[in-house]
This record gives structure tokens, C-alpha cells and sequence, in this order.
């Protein structure tokens, strides 16, 4: 696919330090078996954040195609990149986050067909009661536990009469976590708004909540994690594929002796000769410094080759350092890649070992890499 320089910053080969291929063959491939799994309901696409970091644009041109007809996205400025791509407006745009209640928001809300997700009272009243929206589609977001946004139920139960939203939804607050009670109690609060709500599509299931037991699918379902080749049953194997691979040259490799240290504050200890590898990618491109490795603690690792290295010492902004003591030694070469993300490194894993979720690794993706998205 042809890089759109406005969209997105990806320096060409010879400029960039690290390689980030994105496999869109897979994302569709995974939006396809998602909507094979919840079937009749509809699968949608949740693009937010750049499609977590992914690239909204991609994204959403390859999920078009492959037929998926509704898109969620935050902000008002991701729903206009959307549209900018189509203008057909029986393709979605919803935005999550609702809007201010101002006009200007409003206007350009209604004027580029986009579908806001009401969250409070004054939210409804604001955009019901505006000429630009007059029978325009919105959706009402109704909190059953998050407590972030959405109208309370008694608040929604009584507009049930009155109000005529295109889509009812809520959110999950520990999908991921199967046995968690809450799951169950939100399911049934959501009963209760659909049968009030009687005849209106009803939307609850982010990624993981395709999966609970109780196929909460309703009528919509809204993944986003799962497209991108996260693992929606931390507790079982991926189901999905994976769609990122994130690889670095290496830039220099070095022997240190039993007893030297490596990076900023010595936080890491050789206790035996070693081989150092160091590559061109840190903090600012999104290895967070939480998957440093020290003295007292193992952090994150790459693949060279198939053999697990250990970053060790500090994660710096623009470099980290791997130890490659048991790549044999004929393998190691500068320039050859070492892999920080892949069908063997998932994630998932990455993230646990830098104590966050693979979420927060996905929207933190960098700037500064050269960027491939593969069709097939
Ligand atoms: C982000 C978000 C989703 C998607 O969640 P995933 O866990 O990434 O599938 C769905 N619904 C709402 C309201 C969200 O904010």
C-alpha cells in the first residue's frame, strides 16, 4: 500500500533503524473469524487511536473492503480521516467519546455523517434538540459498572419511550477475565435495557467479551484488541493472527567481562563474560523503560535467530541493549535483525514482561520506523 506522508511518519529503509510490517492480510483475516464466530449479530471495527497504532487509514481501507460496515473511532478528528476515505453514509463512523456540547462539534458531527454515542442526559438533549441533527442516527451509551461514560439506567429506562437511538451499547469491565461476577451482572443489566429498548440494536461485547460463555453478541459486537492479533483469552492460547512484526538491526555487538555494567545507573550486573548487542530503538519508539532488565529483575527479551536475549541494563530513548551470550557465535553479525515483536514474540508477552498490556504496547508504537503494510 502507497504511504500517505500526512498520515503517518515512516522514514524510508536506509533512514529508519527498526522495521515495522504489518501483516493486513491478517487483520482481515481476523475480522473475518470474528464475524464467522458471532454471527447473525454484526461484527464492527473499533479504529481509535490510530487503530491502535497501527494506522487508522489502513485500517480502515482494508476492513471496508472486506466488508465490514460499522467503524468506531474516539475523537471527531479520527471519524473526519475515516470519512475522507468514504463519504458512503450507510458505513458507520461512530464516535465513542460523544461529543462536547458545543455547536461547532455538533456541526461537524452532523455534517460529516458521523454518529455520535451519547453518554448523559444533557448529551441526548443537546443533540436531539439541534436543527443539524434533526433525525440524524446517534447511538446511547449506558453504564452498567465502568463508570467512565453513559447515562445512568434508570436515566436511559426512562428516555426508552421517547428517545429513538439507532444503537443501545455498554462496556465491559473485565471481559477479559471470564469467572469475574461482574461480567454476568452487566449481561443482565443489559437484558433489561433491551427489552425497554425493545426492537433498537443493542451492543455490548469489546474483543474479549465475544468470548465469555455467554456469547454476550447481541446484535453488534465491537473488537478492537483482537483484530490487531491481541489475545482476547489471556487464560488460553491466541485464537487470533498475528498482525505485527516489530524487528532492529543490530548496530553493535561487544564483550564485557564478569563484573562490568551495562546502561544508564548500572542497573544490570555481568556475572559471567558476555556478548552485548545493541540496537537502534528505545523508549521514544515505544520499548517502554518498564521492560528494562537489572540485577533484580528480568524484563523483556528479543529473538535473534530463534534464541530468547534478554534486554538488559536500562531501555534508553533511542537504543537498548540485548544479551546474546548463547547465539552461537558464528550467527552474530551487525545488521542482522533481532526481532521485539513477531508470531513467535507475541503482544501479550512483550507487555506482561514490561508490566502493562499489550494494548498500551500497540498505541505507543513509534514514529521513526520504516513501516510495511502487506497485503497477502
Ligand atoms: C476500546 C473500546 C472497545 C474495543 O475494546 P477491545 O478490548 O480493544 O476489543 C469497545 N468498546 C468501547 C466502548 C471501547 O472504548
Amino acid at each position: 500500500m502507497t504511504f500517505n506522508p500526512e498520515q503517518k511518519c515512516s522514514p524510508p529503509v536506509p533512514e529508519a533503524q527498526a522495521l515495522l510490517t504489518l501483516d493486513l492480510a491478517a487483520l482481515v483475516a481476523n475480522w473475518h473469524s470474528l464475524a464467522r464466530r458471532v454471527a447473525p449479530a454484526e461484527c464492527s471495527a473499533v479504529i481509535k487511536a490510530d487503530a491502535y497504532g497501527i494506522g487508522l487509514e489502513q485500517v480502515f481501507t482494508a476492513l471496508l473492503k472486506a466488508g465490514c460496515r460499522s467503524f468506531f473511532v474516539a475523537h471527531i478528528s479520527e471519524g473526519l480521516r475515516a470519512r475522507r476515505i468514504t463519504q458512503d453514509p450507510a458505513i458507520k463512523i461512530y464516535l465513542l467519546n460523544g461529543l462536547l456540547l458545543s455547536a461547532e462539534c455538533l456541526d461537524l458531527i452532523a455534517s460529516h455523517a458521523l454518529t455520535p454515542v451519547l453518554g448523559s442526559v444533557p448529551e441526548w438533549q443537546f443533540w436531539t434538540q439541534s436543527p443539524q441533527s434533526h433525525a440524524l442516527p446517534y447511538a446511547l451509551h449506558i453504564n452498567t459498572g465502568m463508570n467512565r461514560l453513559g447515562m445512568q439506567i434508570p436515566e436511559a429506562l426512562s428516555l426508552a419511550n421517547t428517545a429513538k437511538p439507532a444503537l443501545i451499547m455498554s462496556h465491559f469491565v473485565s471481559s477479559e477475565l471470564p469467572a469475574d461476577p461482574q461480567n454476568e451482572k452487566q449481561i443482565k443489566s443489559f437484558e433489561i435495557l433491551r427489552q425497554a429498548f425493545a426492537g433498537i440494536p443493542a451492543s455490548l461485547a469489546n474483543s474479549s467479551g465475544i468470548f465469555l460463555p455467554q456469547k454476550p453478541h447481541f446484535d453488534l459486537v465491537r473488537p478492537g484488541y483482537a483484530l490487531y492479533g491481541g489475545n482476547p483469552t489471556p487464560d488460553q492460547p491466541n485464537p487470533m493472527r498475528c498482525v505485527i512484526t516489530l524487528e532492529a538491526p543490530i548496530l553493535q555487538i561487544r564483550e564485557i567481562q564478569a563484573g562490568e555494567t551495562v546502561g544508564y545507573n548500572a542497573t544490570w550486573i555481568a556475572q559471567r563474560q558476555s556478548t552485548l548487542a545493541t540496537i537502534g530503538l528505545g523508549y521514544a519508539d515505544g520499548l517502554l523503560r518498564s521492560a528494562s532488565g537489572s540485577q533484580d529483575k528480568t524484563g523483556a527479551y528479543g529473538l535473534f535467530m530463534g534464541h530468547k536475549c534478554p534486554i538488559v541494563g536500562r531501555v534508553s530513548m533511542d537504543l537498548t541493549i540485548f544479551d546474546v551470550t548463547n547465539v552461537p557465535k558464528g550467527e552474530l553479525q551487525p545488521g542482522k535483525k533481532l526481532q521485539i515483536l513477531g508470531p513467535d514474540l507475541s503482544i501479550d508477552e512483550l507487555a506482561s514482561n514490561s508490566g502493562t498490556i499489550g494494548y498500551e504496547i500497540l498505541t505507543s508504537l513509534g514514529q521513526r520506523y520504516h513501516r510495511i503494510y502487506r497485503q497477502s
